[in-house]
């Protein structure tokens, strides 16, 4: 028989997807898949299941801690909360269950589970982690703690040069995200279970997408991206991330819309599953969209405290400039969509990757996390993003850079315009999709890097790849992570 692998998603769309995608894409070359979550959450993965009925993935079923949220989605900023973390790390219990009576050859779990080292380690199966980015912010984050330049700059909002890159790269301080400085502890405790009890990375993204950057991580590495391109019929697409809840009929409206638009003419804006913006800020979105005299497909969350759209929207909005969606949009059908000219977006790993893979140009607007490490990879290093001029990482929406509809109008217009940096723009995003397409090919780098991590784990099965002590750490190449 061949290898069994658990996944372990951690509780977030953009968690969700990707390792949802990762397992169709294994048992679409004959892996046995397992998708392991929260009973809540199942409801988000079983519709890409059956929108694949080809795959033969299962999905098992863990009881969450009650009365606390079970996914990012409905905590009321993207930080987890203690009882958050407390949940997460509740699951260790149940899931050694499911390894026992199941017996998977390999646990693929989400970094945001340090625990699953030590039951992966027990049970002498290898561990291999999945971070839901790519490998240049490990190479920005390990720049970062080696030669600590934001301690030199002078104030929050001047730019350093980030030293040991292959490309120019500049942040400022306002831009780190939290917890780099060892003061996060459930980050130092991932840290520790990723150095020590971690055989290896799986990771979607590919070469072109950062070159130079994953030669410089520490662990073994597979790059099988873009994992978002095995969505290949218009049904997988639109039921990835759990479909539309009951929002198909806008799903089709949408694409009607798009259907009736020029070729490359729309703006399509998302911030990803947790973007959250303040009244104030969503009216300046509006005005900028709107004064761009572009049309857009813009996508709102809702529950987000401002369902009261008079607060920020203006009368007759939505229907004579674009399309406003409420909720969860089908974002890999609007990308794919041949009137889809540019993508405002909130640099989130998958939207990077999805809209790199769609051809498309970007204006960056990071929010939290290490969206604003993503925005210097689109904007520095690949040249096919316009920054829209955020400059503060906050989980908190108020303490966020306020971006006024004049900085929205003029990124737009950059990206969405004529001229020859714009030409120069479009022309390196289609090259980057094009490479992207290339990469998931039968032959092409991601699905050799899948066919290697397969053998791997067959080899490991048959005993040829013995899981001494120094395999479970994976630690074979250069030591970059301090
Ligand atoms: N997404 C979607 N529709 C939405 C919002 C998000 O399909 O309305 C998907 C998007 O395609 C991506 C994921 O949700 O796959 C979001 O991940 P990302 O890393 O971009 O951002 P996050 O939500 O983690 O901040």
């Amino acid at each position: 028989m061949d290898v069994h692998i658990f996944f372990l998603p951690f509780l977030a769309p953009g968690h969700m997807i990707p390792m949802t995608d990762l397992a169709k894409l294994l048992a679409g070359r004959g892996v046995k898949a397992t998708i392991v979550t929260t009973t809540a959450n199942a409801s988000r993965v079983q519709p890409a299941l059956d929108g694949s009925p080809h795959l033969d993935v299962t999905l098992l079923t863990l009881p969450f801690l009650p009365s606390v949220p079970e996914n990012v989605t409905s905590l009321p900023t993207p930080g987890l909360t203690p009882e958050f973390i407390a949940g997460l790390n509740s699951l260790k219990s149940s899931f050694e269950r499911l390894l026992v009576e199941h017996r998977p050859d390999c646990i693929i779990s989400d970094v945001f589970y340090p625990w699953t080292g030590d039951l992966a380690a027990e049970h002498g199966i290898p561990r291999i982690a999945f971070h839901g980015t790519g490998s240049f912010v490990f190479s920005v984050g390990a720049a970062i703690r080696r030669f600590k330049p934001h301690e030199i700059a002078s104030a929050d909002d001047e730019p350093f040069l980030l030293p040991g890159l292959p490309h120019r790269v500049e942040l400022c301080r306002s831009q780190l995200m939290g917890g780099m400085d060892g003061s996060d502890e459930l980050m130092n405790q991932m840290t520790e279970s990723y150095m020590k009890k971690t055989y290896g990375d799986v990771m979607n993204t590919f070469h072109e997408m950062e070159p130079g950057y994953a030669d410089q991580l520490s662990k073994k590495t597979w790059l099988v991206g873009p994992v978002s391109l095995c969505n290949r019929d218009a049904t997988e697409r639109a039921v990835r991330g759990g479909g539309g809840g009951g929002q198909e009929n806008e799903f089709d409206r949408c694409l009607d819309w798009l259907d009736s638009k020029s070729a490359g003419s729309v703006l399509y804006a998302c911030f990803g599953s947790l973007g959250q913006f303040s009244s104030s800020q969503l009216g300046e979105i509006a005005g900028g969209l709107n004064s761009s005299g572009r049309p857009f497909v813009w996508v709102v969350r809702n529950n987000a405290g401002y369902d009261d759209t008079s607060e920020w929207m203006p009368e007759g909005f939505e229907e004579e400039e674009g399309l406003v969606i409420r909720g969860w949009a089908p974002q890999m059908l609007i990308l794919s969509h041949p009137a889809v000219g540019g993508f405002m977006t909130h640099c989130g790993w998958n939207s990077c990757m999805e809209g790199a893979s769609a051809g498309v140009p970007m204006v960056t607007w990071p929010l939290f996390a290490e969206q604003f490490f993503n925005e210097r990879l689109l904007v520095d290093v690949l040249g096919i993003g316009v920054a829209v001029g955020s400059k503060v990482c906050s989980n908190v929406v108020e303490e966020r850079t306020f971006v006024s509809r004049e900085q929205v109008r003029k990124a737009v217009e950059e990206v969405m315009g004529g001229g020859e940096e714009a030409d120069e723009r479009r022309k390196s995003a289609r090259e980057v999709a094009e490479m992207a397409r290339r990469a998931v090919e039968e032959g092409g780098s991601s699905y050799n890097g899948l066919s290697s991590l397969i053998q791997e784990l067959r080899d490991i099965k048959a005993g040829d790849a013995a899981l001494s002590e120094n395999v479970v750490t994976g630690l074979t190449q250069r030591e970059l992570i301090e």
